[in-house]
């Protein structure tokens, strides 16, 4: 206690970076630096200096930083009833799972914590709908080479990485993994044995890869052929971070089960599983739970952040200022000879060089007050809040410039 009441209010570079050290797992390769502050797209420093950020807290800030709607739900919340556990009912949680399933197709909420659990939810809700539908065989689930869903057993087995895999293993038995647009890959691996095809409509992490319309198309056919679920893990891509409420608008197959989580609490921890028609029924009491799981709080913050996305035309702004950030992300491609690509749709973007730069123009940009995300040596990540102005990205993109001349 001594210790936080001294850095509160004062806090020191050096003491927080020492303490860090000493006190928490390095799970994280952190870059050196201390925020303290954040305010729409713009965070401060421990030693007060501004930045841009071009990554919005991993795609979760999408209203922004302390947007004044979440704080003042929060605020108010917080002071009213937090926490009450899932055994009775409260007011916020069938609220914001109303919202959400009017802003979808889908038909029923499950709330959870993070988008880990939001897909350990659909994983499980998957694997109960195949011993409902077909047999105790009706267990497989097939996800994407290069794919993303989280960091708990069930999810790094989901996730077709075997960088994240390794050291756990054994991993969860029932998996099978597929070449990522590819239709005939995704055809063979599928079977009567399939109770589930789970994919990012656009695969983040790996580096902004977005579907092709027909891939997902036909993983909607080859899925209903065999009457296994297809889940949508709109962790990131949710909650108009692509320009549309949803990624999978964009590509007019709706899935049978969605995660969210990230922007949805605007800033505070929430996920969902959402699902539809029969899948919408598949779990009963006592089927899955999550103690803090829907509590006021968290719905408060969701309810919040969703209503500010609509009232605010979060989603169309982020279409528009998407389509103005990648138009000058290709004119700074047409600019240089080692830009190999400029790819994403809406607010999810990124650019790959033919050199392994990345890292180093991110921490140049960093320098320069410019906070952006390098996924891998060759690709640099950028995640706006979706609130970001003309301005913003016109002086990202200066910053940007700089960063990569100054290589
Ligand atoms: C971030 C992410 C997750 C994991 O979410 P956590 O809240 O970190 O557990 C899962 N799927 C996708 C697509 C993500 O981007």
């Amino acid at each position: 206690m001594a210790v936080i009441r001294e850095t509160k209010g004062s806090l020191d570079y050096d003491k927080v970076m020492a303490m860090d050290k000493q006190y928490v797992m390095s799970t994280y390769g952190r870059l050196p630096v201390v925020f303290v502050r954040g305010q729409g797209v713009e965070v401060w420093d421990a030693q007060g200096k501004r930045y841009l950020d071009f990554l919005a807290g991993l795609a979760v800030n999408g209203l922004g930083h302390c947007h004044p709607a979440v704080v003042n739900a929060i605020r108010e919340q917080a002071g009213v009833l937090m926490h009450t556990c899932n055994l009775y009912h409260t007011e916020p949680q069938p609220r914001l799972a109303k919202m959400l399933v009017e802003w979808s197709e889908m038909d029923k909420v499950f709330f959870c914590n993070s988008g880990t659990e939001a897909n350990e939810a659909a994983i499980k809700l998957a694997r109960k709908w195949g011993k409902l539908k077909g047999s105790d065989a009706k267990f497989e689930i097939v996800t994407a080479l290069e794919s993303f869903h989280g960091r708990t057993m069930g999810s790094i087995t989901a996730t077709g990485q075997p960088k994240y895999q390794k050291a756990f293993e054994p991993l969860v038995p029932g998996f099978k993994y597929t070449l990522f647009n590819d239709i005939d890959a995704l055809r063979s691996a599928v079977s009567n044995m399939t109770c589930a095809v789970m994919l990012e409509p656009i695969q983040g992490e790996s580096g902004v890869y977005p579907a092709t319309k027909e891939y997902l198309n036909a993983a909607r056919q080859i899925c209903d052929e065999v009457g296994a679920l297809l889940i949508f893990d709109e962790v990131q891509t949710g909650l108009g971070r692509t320009g549309k409420m949803f990624a999978y608008e964009h590509y007019g197959v709706a899935p049978d089960v969605m995660t969210l989580a990230k922007t949805l609490g605007g800033g505070f921890p929430i996920g969902a599983c959402l699902a539809r028609g029969e899948a919408a029924n598949v779990f009963q009491p006592g089927d899955h739970a999550a103690t803090f799981g829907g509590n006021p709080l968290a719905c408060a913050a969701g309810i919040a952040a969703i209503t500010a996305l609509h009232e605010e035309e979060l989603v169309e702004n982020a279409r528009d200022m998407g389509e103005y950030f990648a138009s000058k992300l290709r004119a700074f491609k047409n600019k240089r000879e080692d830009v190999l690509e400029v790819r994403g749709i809406g607010l999810m973007l990124a650019i790959e060089f033919s050199a392994p730069i990345a890292k180093t123009i991110v921490s140049n940009c960093l320098e320069m007050g410019l906070i952006a995300n390098a996924i891998r040596d060759t690709i640099i990540r950028f995640l706006p809040p979706l609130v970001v102005t003309r301005k913003q990205v016109d002086e990202a993109m200066g910053i940007l410039e700089e960063a990569a001349a100054a290589l």
